[in-house]
């Protein structure tokens, strides 16, 4: 009987050439690109959800090689036979200009496969608060980690405090309205907007440690937290680990990824 593999085993990094099968446009300024995983290469390109890939490509004639996180949950990878990446365009940036501009579906580009630490493994009969801290393109492992923990663990919720510097700049937002609808009770999304006014005061401007501070203790106390995320520009998780220690949250419990480019959210 043919078995379901769902974990990924140990193995070398590889680059395979895959396919582009569709580019969806999220916002302003960025699109989410997914590839398609052939059965011979399935077991190679199972993933963690929160793991990133490393895309390849000639760009202005340089190899170039950065990171992409996965942002689709695993079950929906397994049955699409698919991987799903979203790039948001950095200022003078090569890569993430270069995917925006050109990647087309039907085009072949090398991604090798999944790696990373930025994860959190699901337990099905956990009772768990996971509560991330994202800003930008911060969110997209956290699509991933977030949509396979509401999936795989229906006795948690998890709560996302998204900053960004105005509506047209959010990715994801559709998907994150869904989400909602889908899992109104589980499901908790707070929008800081940086540069575009909000009903309450709190929402408005640049998520910086005041600014956290108040939305933690008036809407999400962390003693009633268990996991946390982090991901986004350096100075964002930088200043949401320092917080986090002084709220007294054991570093075990904080799992951070930095976008090592310093793309301002506000
Ligand atoms: C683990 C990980 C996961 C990531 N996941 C995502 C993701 O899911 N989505 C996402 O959008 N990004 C993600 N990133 C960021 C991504 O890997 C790229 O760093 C980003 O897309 C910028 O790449 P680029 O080639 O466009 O920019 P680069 O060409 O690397 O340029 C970056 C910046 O540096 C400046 N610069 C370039 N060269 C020089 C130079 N010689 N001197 C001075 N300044 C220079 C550019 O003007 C630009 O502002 C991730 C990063 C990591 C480490």
């Amino acid at each position: 009987m043919a078995s379901l593999i769902t974990k990924p085993a140990q193995r070398r990094r590889r680059f395979h050439m895959l396919t582009v099968t569709r580019i969806q446009h999220l916002c302003d300024e960025a699109v989410a690109v997914s590839f398609a995983v052939p059965s011979e290469l399935a077991a190679e390109y199972l993933f963690e959800p929160g793991q990133h890939v490393t895309l390849r490509a000639t760009v202005d004639g340089q190899d170039v090689r950065r990171s992409y996180s996965i942002c689709l949950s695993r079950a929906e990878a397994l049955a699409r036979s698919e991987l799903r990446i979203a790039a948001a365009r950095v200022g003078g940036g090569l890569l993430s200009n270069w995917i925006n501009d050109n990647l087309a579906a039907g085009d072949r580009i090398e991604v090798m496969t999944p790696l990373g630490e930025f994860v959190c493994a699901t337990q099905p009969e956990a009772v768990r608060h996971h509560v991330a801290i994202v800003a930008g393109s911060g969110i997209t492992p956290v699509m991933s980690l977030f949509s396979t923990a509401l999936a795989e663990e229906p006795g948690s919720r998890v709560t996302l405090i998204f900053g960004n510097r105005k509506t047209s700049s959010m990715m994801f937002r559709q998907e994150l309205e869904d989400l909602k609808v889908q899992y109104p009770d589980r499901f908790h999304l707070i929008n800081v907007l940086s540069q575009e006014a909000a009903d309450v005061e709190l929402l408005s401007g640049r998520l910086d440690r005041e600014r956290l501070e108040r939305i933690l203790v008036d809407l999400v106390p962390a003693q009633n937290v268990d996991e946390w995320y982090l991901c986004g520009p350096t100075g964002l998780v930088q200043t949401a680990r320092g917080l986090l220690v002084d709220l007294g949250v054991h570093s075990c419990h904080v799992h951070y990824e930095v976008f090592d480019v310093e793309e301002a959210a506000d």
